[in-house]
């Protein structure tokens, strides 16, 4: 998936290991065969090579992802949406990155070929159909957290209840750590300079995935281009918000919703996480070098009894 992952389980014997070390790769492989942008092969780039308006039929992990991600688009008034993927590329990020910034008719056109709601998808059939033909879909800001998801489920199988996974940023913990108390992870400073700490997070039971601007981003004419697109405008998102950290029970859903945030800012995303009663941390740019964070009120809540 382009990224790294990191699976943690309290010490366990040499078959044991091999046994869980083949299920987190089976599911990685499973959910990269089927849902990258970046392979040609994968079952969503020939949904997205399939230029017709007649159904496509997907299958059931594929449903599932598109399903939840048309969700969360429509969730979010469409800050999240799931048919970025051509103003994605047009800004140079995705497999087929341009080279330069692409011209406000090149956005105006791209813009109104794509949409949410143009995705219809039929849950008896195990279908996807477009109501635009030239509409492509892109998983990129949810099927990681859909990995972690899974991955977790099978080391519980396993019965490895204990574990922390992580695939690119986004994580799920379960149960305790190995020195038996909820696991800690930092969330990173939203800084181009390092890897440094802004908050570390005491955790159980829990999905966090954040989304942010700070290390993904294009330079061009002196401006400075984010590979989170608003789906508004089809302009790389301009929010003051360099980093969203959502808490939830899936890490598919926190992964979605983490993107909504950095393309709504402040006031919408903290509406949005109200009214979802979501988890949120927004870490806020604040004039030149300076941050802030502003949370929701849930997570003030889950943080203040100590572990959510
Ligand atoms: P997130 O905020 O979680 O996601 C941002 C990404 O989502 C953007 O890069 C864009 O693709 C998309 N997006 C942008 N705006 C929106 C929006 N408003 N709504 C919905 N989606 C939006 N990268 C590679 O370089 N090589 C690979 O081979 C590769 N393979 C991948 C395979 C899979 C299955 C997946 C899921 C991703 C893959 N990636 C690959 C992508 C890489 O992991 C991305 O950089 C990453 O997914 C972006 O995640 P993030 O956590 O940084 O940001």
């Amino acid at each position: 998936m382009g990224t790294s992952y990191r699976v943690t389980v309290p010490a366990t014997s040499s078959s044991d290991e091999s046994l869980l070390r083949a299920a987190v790769r089976a599911e990685l492989e499973l959910v990269d065969g089927l849902m990258s942008t970046y392979r040609p092969d994968s079952e969503l780039s020939r949904l997205n090579r399939h230029r017709s308006s007649e159904p496509f039929h997907l299958s059931p992990p594929t449903f599932a992802v598109l399903a939840a991600a048309r969700a969360a688009s429509a969730a979010t008034g469409g800050a999240f949406d799931v048919t970025v993927a051509p103003l994605v590329n047009a800004w140079g990020f995705g497999p087929a990155g341009a080279t330069v910034p692409p011209s406000e008719e090149l956005v105006a056109s791209l813009l109104r070929d794509s949409g949410w709601a143009k995705l219809l998808l039929d849950p008896a059939a195990g279908t996807a159909r477009k109501a635009e033909p030239r509409l492509q879909c892109d998983l990129s800001a949810i099927a990681k957290g859909y990995a972690v998801d899974r991955i977790s489920a099978a080391l519980e199988e396993l019965g490895f209840s204990d574990h922390l996974v992580e695939v690119g940023g986004e994580l799920r913990a379960r149960g305790s750590n190995p020195e038996g108390q909820s696991w800690r992870v930092g969330i990173e400073r939203p800084d181009t300079s390092g890897r440094l700490v802004q908050r570390i997070l005491r955790i159980r039971d829990v999905a966090v995935a954040t989304s942010g601007d700070y290390r993904n981003f294009r330079e061009a004419g002196g401006e400075r281009y984010s590979h989170v697109i608003d789906p508004r405008t089809g302009r790389p998102a301009s929010s003051l918000v360099a980093s969203a950290t959502v808490l939830d029970a899936s890490a598919i859903r926190a992964d979605a919703f983490a993107t909504a945030l950095l393309v709504l800012g402040e006031d919408e995303g903290l509406a949005l996480a109200e009214r979802e009663n979501l988890a949120v941390l927004l870490i806020v740019r604040n004039g030149e070098n300076a941050l802030r964070e502003t949370t929701s009120s849930r997570f003030r809540a889950t943080m203040s009894l100590g572990s959510p």
